[in-house]
């Protein structure tokens, strides 16, 4: 047991307790960035506003791998500093004292890799000629000093200094990008709070077209080779905006990229205020569109309303799923209605040993966790009918905008969408096993 005067070394999450530390909370991030592609050297100063929750004579923070060179706090002479693995151990010259607002200056280096979890590796990852990072649900120490903890959200400012002949794409606007000493310097501003998962540097030899998606300016940054494919692909962007525009409120942030990388991905991948695509998700064939649906709709559901811990995650994979079914309905495929008990039967040949509103951590990112997840929005749907369902969802969203959520939340919010009990539903969908009957 930490003394009350040491911040715990870890966020609390229990799906993830080696991850996060306590006693403080990120107010804001600014990462001075430099990386050359062809070593694989990332070299970086880390200035972190934090507020502290108590006395802090010593905290850690997360950073794996990467060296640490030289740490100040504010002012102060003498800030001692040690590094394991994934933990960065500052203890201060002076205590911080509690609700203290306080500056953390990190330069640190070295050769950034993924980091192997259980649900495999994640973090910084080179392509062949480049840079992805998906750091979901652990993996953003592998690129910057963090509190890793999924409820810690804060803002952002990354600059990263490049050989000219690459692209970069942050999350949040490109506030400025040129030349300096025959280097690329980009910068990027996001205000708006975001999960340390959810910040994200995508390096690539790439094109930039820009869009219009109904109301929210787009981007798309893809290879050039494959453009047609990746116009193709994404051409009914535009139409998916304005659906869920309508259903779940205004889009959040204040423009929304997609990046299409040379490299085939397993998966896309959602990050603030962007996705991340592979090539193979942009043969021309529109064959991965409900998943360009279902990343758009974790910008809503996931990114602005986060989850307070890791086990909620329904309320971002339910939700992003269920916003594919609407898309389909939508776009003159199958119905929602359709689509949802052509997956519930799907579910009842499948075994029942999960819980979708705890799955613990080795479960969940588990298909079942999605489909589930969407199926218990689908019974809910049918239970209060259309109107005040989507009128939930665009509550939802309004009110928990920017900030972290539990499912006792989404139950207490529904509840007053309801003139009926909603206990059994969400008990049965989400906490039990055995699997419900669709209304
Ligand atoms: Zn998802």
């Amino acid at each position: 047991m930490p003394g009350r005067s040491v911040g715990a070394a870890t966020g609390g999450d229990t799906y993830i307790a080696t991850s996060g530390n306590g006693g403080y909370g990120v107010d804001h991030y600014e990462l001075e960035l430099r990386y050359r592609p062809v070593t694989n050297r990332l070299d970086g100063v880390a200035t972190i506003t934090a507020t502290s929750t108590q006395v802090l004579e010593r905290f850690s923070l997360d950073l794996s791998r990467l060296r640490v060179s030289r740490l100040r706090i504010d002012g102060q002479r003498g800030t001692r500093f040690t590094q394991t693995t994934h933990k960065l151990t500052v203890t201060p010259a002076r205590a911080i004292p509690a609700g203290a607002e306080f500056t953390i200056v990190i330069d640190y280096g070295g050769a950034p890799t993924t980091r192997t979890s259980r649900w495999g590796p994640v973090g910084w990852e080179e392509l062949a000629d480049g840079v992805l990072v998906a750091a979901q649900p652990s993996g953003a120490p592998t690129w910057y000093p963090c509190n890793d903890v999924v409820s810690d959200k804060a803002s952002y400012r990354i600059r990263m200094t490049i050989d000219p002949a690459y692209t970069v794409v942050c999350n949040g606007a490109l506030i400025e990008h040129r030349t300096v000493a025959g280097q690329g310097v980009w910068t990027f501003d996001q205000p708006e709070p975001t999960a340390t998962y959810l910040a994200t540097v995508q390096i690539g030899r790439y094109a930039t077209a820009k869009r219009d998606w109904d109301s929210v300016p787009g981007t798309i940054v893809y290879p050039a080779p494959i453009e047609a494919g990746v116009f193709s692909d994404f051409g009914k962007l535009p139409e998916m905006m304005a659906l869920f525009q309508r259903l779940f409120g205004p889009y959040p942030f204040a423009g929304y990229t997609v990046v299409v990388t040379p490299d085939v991905l397993e998966i896309p991948l959602e990050a603030q205020g962007l996705a991340i695509f592979g090539s193979n998700h942009a043969a021309g064939d529109a064959g991965w569109e409900r998943l360009v649906a279902h990343e758009l709709a974790h910008q809503w559901f996931g990114n602005s309303v986060g989850v307070a811990a890791w086990k909620h995650i329904w309320l971002n994979e339910g939700f992003a799923c269920y916003a594919e079914w609407l898309w389909s309905e939508q776009n003159g495929g199958m119905s929602a209605d359709g689509l949802a008990r052509q997956f519930r039967r799907d579910l009842s040949g499948r075994a029942l040993d999960i819980t979708v509103g705890d799955p613990g951590p080795t479960l969940m990112f588990d298909d079942r966790v999605y489909k589930r997840g969407a199926l218990t929005l689908h019974a809910l749907r049918r239970t209060i009918g259309d109107e005040p369902f989507f009128d939930l969802l665009r509550s939802w969203a309004l009110t928990h905008r920017f900030g972290t959520v539990t499912t006792d939340d989404f139950r207490t919010l529904a509840a007053t969408f309801s003139d009926r009990p909603l206990d059994r539903l969400f008990e049965g969908w989400l906490f039990s096993t055995a699997l419900p009957r669709l209304p």
